[in-house]
């Protein structure tokens, strides 16, 4: 394979470190441009995989290393803000039916293990891709820098704000939630009685979340609707995630009245260790592909963070474009964009519905009338196992490539 049979891919968050390593492993030549000057790039402490990102992560032979440093969830549960426990499941019956663990892991080792897929030379640093011209054969990236690389195929994994998306379907702003998340590690240990267990606590226009971590540490996620915020004295502001001593006293006063452990976690997490993120989508885009060029993870379809799965189809967009591509000629225009169309008709449906569950849920869970935070809260009572689980769409093992088959 020449140089020239290059795929070259922007951005070394999961999606792209994930895609970078699947590519590896089905045989093509990769090259990932990371905007970041060093670091692993994992922003933002911890994330919570279901076992269908933990099988990609196995068909990436990734997830050994992933599985040592997280803690499998055993059971999740959404709670009132009485405490009243409105819906869950058992979570090890679907990670049984699955084959794989339902984990919570701290971002760095995650990256590390993507990383380890790669030869350390396949990764620029410091690379920020400006824009890219496709030609009959091939694809020209512009690095800010201006230099610039070529290539058989482009892949956008640049995030939220990608500028391949931008290029690829216009500059247009990404759609607010209207809510914030704050997100941090605290060393206080969960209080799940020896099960491990993920749970959510929702009332009006706030919730709080919090999933065992190893050595007894608990990673939570606190959320204010843009109107708690202004309403506690908070001005709400989107740009750099700047968490503030007034963030910190807001969220420990209006947690303080929720189940006993959110507040507790909050006081025992420094300040300085909590990110805050003003929660953005976009609704979905008209396609990922053109002849050469390939959106994946958050810069194809950005979801907000309410059932946690945004890192986990980045995984699955990684698995399934080796698996289109596996073979495939790059120098012939034709066949390129025929396996890019199959990957998008396969993808599409199950990430664009993965994206619009977790918006609708999102705005749900931020409800702010009281009338109809009753009426919500009733109606997740009445929700079964069942329904929760096509809800948020982990309950149906996708068919994900084992290692021995790529
Ligand atoms: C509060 C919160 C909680 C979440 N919890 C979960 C969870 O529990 N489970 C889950 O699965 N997901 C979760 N997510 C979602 C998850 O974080 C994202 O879906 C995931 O990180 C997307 O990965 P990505 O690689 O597509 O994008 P990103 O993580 O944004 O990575 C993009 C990379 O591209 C680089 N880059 C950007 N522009 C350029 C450029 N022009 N050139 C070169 N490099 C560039 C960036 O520096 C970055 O390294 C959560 C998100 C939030 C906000």
């Amino acid at each position: 394979m020449s140089a020239r049979d290059r795929v070259l891919v922007a951005g070394a968050g999961i999606a792209g470190l994930a895609t970078a390593a699947a590519l590896r492993h089905t045989g093509f030549d990769v090259t990932l441009y990371e905007r970041a000057a060093d670091g692993t790039g994992a922003a933002g402490s911890a994330l919570g995989l279901h076992p269908a990102a933990v099988l990609a992560l196995r068909s990436l032979g990734a997830d050994a290393p992933v599985i040592e440093a997280a803690e499998e969830v055993h059971r999740w549960e959404l709670l009132a803000w009485s405490g009243e426990r409105i819906g869950g499941w058992p979570q090890t019956k679907v990670s049984e039916s699955f084959g794989a663990p339902s984990i919570t892991v701290p971002r760095a080792p995650l990256h590390r293990a993507l990383r380890m897929a790669l030869p350390s030379g396949d990764i620029r640093q410091g690379a920020t891709v400006a824009g890219y011209r496709e030609t009959a054969d091939g694809v020209e990236i512009l690095l800010a820098d201006g230099t610039r690389d070529r290539g058989r195929l482009l892949i956008g994994a640049d995030g939220l704000h990608s500028a391949v998306r931008r290029q690829m379907h216009g500059d247009t702003p990404p759609r607010p939630a209207r809510f914030t998340a704050w997100r941090a590690i605290s060393d206080l240990a969960p209080d799940d009685k020896g099960v491990p267990t993920a749970r959510q606590v929702i009332g009006a226009g706030a919730t709080f979340g919090h999933w065992p971590l190893p050595g007894g540490r608990t990673y939570w996620v606190a959320t204010l609707a843009d109107e708690v915020q202004e309403a506690a004295g908070l001005t709400v502001r989107g740009g750099p995630p700047a968490h503030t001593p007034k963030d910190h006293a807001v969220l420990a006063d209006v947690f303080r009245t929720a189940p006993p452990r959110a507040a507790q976690l909050i006081g025992a997490t420094a300040p300085a260790q909590v990110i805050r993120t003003p929660i953005l989508d976009r609704p979905p885009l008209a396609g990922w592909s053109t002849a050469r060029t390939l959106l994946v993870g958050d810069a194809a379809h950005p979801m907000v963070p309410t059932t946690g799965q945004g890192g986990g189809q980045a995984l699955l967009d990684a698995v399934a474009v080796a698996a289109v591509l596996r073979g495939a000629d790059l120098g012939d225009h034709h066949e390129l964009a025929g396996r890019l169309h199959t990957f998008e008709e396969q993808r599409f449906p199950v990430a664009t519905a993965a994206a619009q569950a977790a918006w609708h849920l999102g705005q749900l869970h931020h409800e702010r009338d009281r009338a109809q935070v009753a009426r919500r809260d009733r109606r997740f009572q009445d929700t079964t196992e069942a329904e929760w689980l096509a809800r948020l769409g982990v309950g149906q093992a996708p068919d994900v490539p084992s290692r021995s088959a790529r």
